[in-house]
């Protein structure tokens, strides 16, 4: 099932390439980790080294791509985008790395979904900046190490427990990035409005962050929604109502819940008598994998504060009961 609320990224979003920030100062939010990115960019480049390797973690659409670009280019260098399923033989990445330049970065998100024999690659490259290849089979088999460019690996993933631990083991740096907030991703519209050349007030832009479930990617994504009704409806000015009306007809409700999130929440209540229920059980009932579940549905609703992940299972909140009207 497609969702407007989903944060997977889309084909619809292709245009996001265009709303993306370049620069860290063009970057809002995510205070820490860009006060820490600044400094580790600015040694790394007084010492004219590469930057150690870079983990992001986090739910889909909160920025890792972007930040990965920015560090690129406050590095200076180029960056080489991929992706874990992407990269299907020890070939293709030893392919990647040889035609890196010195202090490029190599951008692989869903890191996690990498297969085994390639990983194995990427340890001594990472380490070493070395390959290791086998030349031969049998007894005369032999390895010769080849020296690759010194560079960057950023990885991007949606939970850092989904990595083995000797990968993790090999990022310096591993940054978390946080849901935003209200003000945060105000701010993100109202500056992805000035790009697409449309007029927003104040209410317009707290009307879509407010539903845009802490994710850039969505609020990206709303805006272009509201957009055609604005057009339509208001002149291309998004005000309060003219936002409104369009999440209305998208059936998003004030806090960024849509249809899945609510039958996800009402099965929980309803047919597990609150829980907790587990995982499995829970993703069969409503037709869902586990894994969206818990890294696309389950983050919002844990920020809200209407569910809780027990041992036992998942439980529905005195929130989650009082925002559908219903008694414990
Ligand atoms: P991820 O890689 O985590 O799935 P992306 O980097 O693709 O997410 O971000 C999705 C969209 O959200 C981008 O196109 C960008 O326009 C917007 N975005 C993400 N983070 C920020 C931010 N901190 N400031 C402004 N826009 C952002």
């Amino acid at each position: 099932e497609e969702r407007l609320v989903g944060c997977e990224s889309r084909i619809e979003d292709y245009d996001e390439v265009g709303l993306r920030p370049r620069k860290l100062h063009e970057y809002i939010g995510q205070n820490k980790v860009k006060e820490n990115l600044k400094v580790f960019i600015e040694a790394s480049k007084q010492r004219n080294e590469a930057l150690d390797h870079v983990l992001l973690y986090g739910p889909p659409g909160l920025g890792k791509t972007t930040l990965a670009g920015i560090i690129a280019s406050e590095l200076g260098v180029n960056i080489r985008i991929t992706s874990g399923p992407a990269i299907e033989k020890p070939g293709d990445l030893a392919a990647i790395l040889t035609n890196l330049g010195n202090f490029d970065v190599l951008f692989i998100d869903e890191i996690h979904r990498i297969n085994r024999s390639v990983e194995e690659i990427l340890y001594p490259a990472m380490e070493d900046y070395a390959l290791d290849i086998i030349i031969g089979k049998g007894p005369s088999a032999r390895s010769i190490r080849l020296d690759l460019p010194k560079f960057t690996l950023i990885g991007a993933t949606t939970r850092a427990g989904l990595l083995t631990s000797p990968l993790r083991d090999r990022f310096g740096v591993i940054n978390r990035l946080e849901m935003y907030t209200i003000d945060e991703l105000m701010l993100i519209v109202k500056r992805s409005a000035g790009i697409l050349g449309m007029g927003i007030d104040e209410d317009g832009a707290r009307e879509i962050a407010s539903r845009s479930r802490g994710t850039p990617r969505i609020a990206n994504r709303i805006l272009k929604r509201v957009r055609d009704f604005a057009q339509v409806k208001a002149d291309g000015y998004i005000s309060r109502d003219v936002a409104q009306m369009g999440l209305d007809a998208l059936e998003i409700d004030p806090i960024g819940l849509d249809g899945v999130d609510r039958n996800m929440l009402l099965s929980i209540i309803n047919k597990f008598g609150g829980g907790p229920v587990g995982l499995d059980t829970l993703a069969a009932s409503i037709g869902e994998e586990a894994d969206t579940i818990e890294d696309v549905y389950e983050p919002y609703l844990l920020q809200l504060g209407f569910i809780n992940k027990t041992p036992r299972g998942r439980m529905a909140t005195r929130l989650a009961y009082d925002h559908f009207g219903i008694k414990e």
